[in-house]
């Protein structure tokens, strides 16, 4: 079977950029979202785009309006995947969440469909079991502006079909990612494992009042030469996910320390509505 048609669930940070990059590489694509109000954000994040991709990957406009010209969207779950040869999963980082949309999909989806996760931090056997269809499930993994930090880390869980496995490696090719295969289940990945301690580290330096943003930052940038620091990176990333994470931890290892750190996200950020980029403000305003 070859991959034509992809939907993409979820409208967000990822999901918007997965949809629109997988349209500019000519596939056929759905994104699906719980509200009519979202849909609408995401055509205006698909406008956003392209001069992004005009000046960081040199795209042609006429290139970027017959990607979203191939992006359909929708609301209706079952219209969503009806002729879906591979299905991306980019909604919030909750494990009930994404139990409980596995469970909706498993059912209304076709037999041939594959599905993917982009989950940061869960792992694909901690809901392989809801998707009704572990053999056909993994994770493909995007970094946020994937047109340009074009990394994809695809992951098994034990049952998944080696076949499938290698069908989603080269699904990931053609739209132009330098691919990770991920040979055990790791939680967060390479990059994760990686990008998640540096950014806890620059969280604690913060809340524990050692460093303010600016100075965390400007350590990293001058000594390692990097263009961004942990603090930036979280406003990027968004403080959604950084919250959904502390409270993922927080719930497996039952430490204190990760409860401190979710709360101490929720009270200072995420209830004062401070997400990050995209609400103008986080640890920086913009
Ligand atoms: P987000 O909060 O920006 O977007 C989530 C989207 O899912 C929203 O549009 C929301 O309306 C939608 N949604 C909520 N409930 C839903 C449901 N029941 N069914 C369908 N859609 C629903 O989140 P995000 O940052 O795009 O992250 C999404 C996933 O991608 C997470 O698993 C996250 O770990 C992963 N991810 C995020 C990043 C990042 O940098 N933000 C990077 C890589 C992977």
């Amino acid at each position: 079977m070859k991959i034509k048609n992809v939907t993409v669930f979820g409208s967000g940070v990822l999901g918007a950029q997965i949809a629109f990059h997988t349209a500019y590489h000519g596939y056929n694509v759905t994104l699906f979202d719980i509200s009519d109000e979202l849909l609408k954000n995401a055509k205006l994040k698909f406008e956003q785009f392209k001069p992004m991709y005009q000046q960081d990957i040199n795209a042609a406009l006429l290139d970027l309006e017959a990607a979203v010209s191939r992006i359909s969207l929708t609301t209706d779950l079952a219209e969503s995947v009806k002729d879906a040869d591979l299905t991306i999963e980019a909604i919030p980082e909750n494990i009930q969440i994404k139990k409980d949309f596995y469970t909706k999909l498993g059912i209304v989806a076709p037999a041939k469909t594959i599905f993917c996760t982009n989950s940061s931090t869960l792992l694909p056997s901690q809901f392989a079991a809801e998707t009704g269809r572990p053999e056909r499930f993994l994770a493909l993994h995007f970094a946020n502006y994937l047109w340009k930090n074009n990394v994809a880390e695809i992951m098994s869980h034990s049952g998944t079909d080696p076949e499938v496995f290698e069908k989603v490696v080269q699904f990931a090719k053609t739209i132009g990612m330098l691919t990770i295969p991920i040979y055990k289940e790791q939680p967060g990945y390479v990059m994760n494992s990686l990008l998640v301690p540096w950014l806890i580290a620059g969280l604690d330096l913060y809340r524990n009042g050692i460093a303010d943003a600016s100075s965390i930052d400007k350590t990293w940038m001058k000594t390692v030469g990097a263009d961004l620091g942990p603090m930036a990176m979280a406003d990027l990333v968004g403080m959604t996910t950084a919250y959904n994470v502390s409270k993922s931890y927080a719930e497996l290892t039952g430490e204190e320390i990760w409860k401190e750190r979710r709360d101490f996200l929720k009270e200072n950020f995420i209830d004062q509505n401070k997400l990050g980029i995209s609400t103008g403000e986080g640890f920086y305003t913009y």
